[in-house]
């Protein structure tokens, strides 16, 4: 099974995807947390580029070359293996963070976009995508501005977040779409029961 996690800066991502995988750890059931970008050694160093303050203004298209690098290499030596061997994995971002950040955000042309974001993953599909929705300035409001992309203006976030609902909103039985605002254990709750039925069936 592969779940995902999608949303703006601050929406809590981390935070339920650690509770998930305490859920599941506590019910006996394998499971794998990574993340995108960087949870590889050379996804490290794409890490490091995109988000250095220091990198300053980056092609929108080398921008999205490297994060199709970073989603390529994850899959493949990370994410395939671990559902190859039956664990459940819990990614915090994947492909649609790519298609709200890279396509919508930088007003890159989106097919396009999707079209390597799909190529670099095989269009490995989530079994699930849970997307953290809320006004990002309220979500922003809650963290210090660390890295290029959250110091990006209002309207880009404003930009990434419609574009993550809409495209919640076309897949709808593939998402689980919760406030960001909710409480933690509030939606914790709702993770864990959509994750549990599909465990189950
Ligand atoms: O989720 P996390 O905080 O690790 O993401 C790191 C940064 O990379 C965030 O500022 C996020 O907005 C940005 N990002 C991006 N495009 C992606 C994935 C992440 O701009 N495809």
């Amino acid at each position: 099974l592969f779940v995902v996690f999608e949303g703006g800066e601050g929406a809590g991502k981390s935070t339920q995807v650690g509770l998930l995988c305490d859920w599941l750890a506590e019910t006996g059931r394998p499971h794998l947390r990574t993340f995108e970008p960087g949870d590889t050694a050379v996804g490290r160093q794409i890490r490091g580029i995109v988000l250095d303050p220091a990198t300053g203004d980056l092609a929108p298209k080398a921008e999205s070359l490297l994060y199709a690098a970073d989603k390529a290499h994850h899959l493949q030596t990370v994410v395939r293996p671990a559902l190859a061997r039956g664990e459940v994995v819990v990614c915090d971002r994947y492909v649609d963070s790519m298609l709200a950040y890279q396509g919508a955000g930088r007003v890159l042309d989106l097919a396009e976009v999707e079209h390597i974001a799909r190529w670099a993953t095989d269009d490995l599909r989530p079994d699930l995508t849970v997307l953290l929705d809320g006004d990002p300035t309220e979500l922003m409001g809650g963290i210090d501005v660390r890295d290029r992309i959250e110091a990006a203006g209002d309207d880009f976030h404003r930009t990434v977040r419609d574009h993550f609902r809409e495209l919640a909103g076309r897949d709808p039985e593939r998402y689980l779409v919760l406030p960001a605002r909710d409480s933690r254990d509030a939606v914790a709750a709702a993770v864990r029961t959509r994750v549990a039925g599909l465990l189950d069936s």
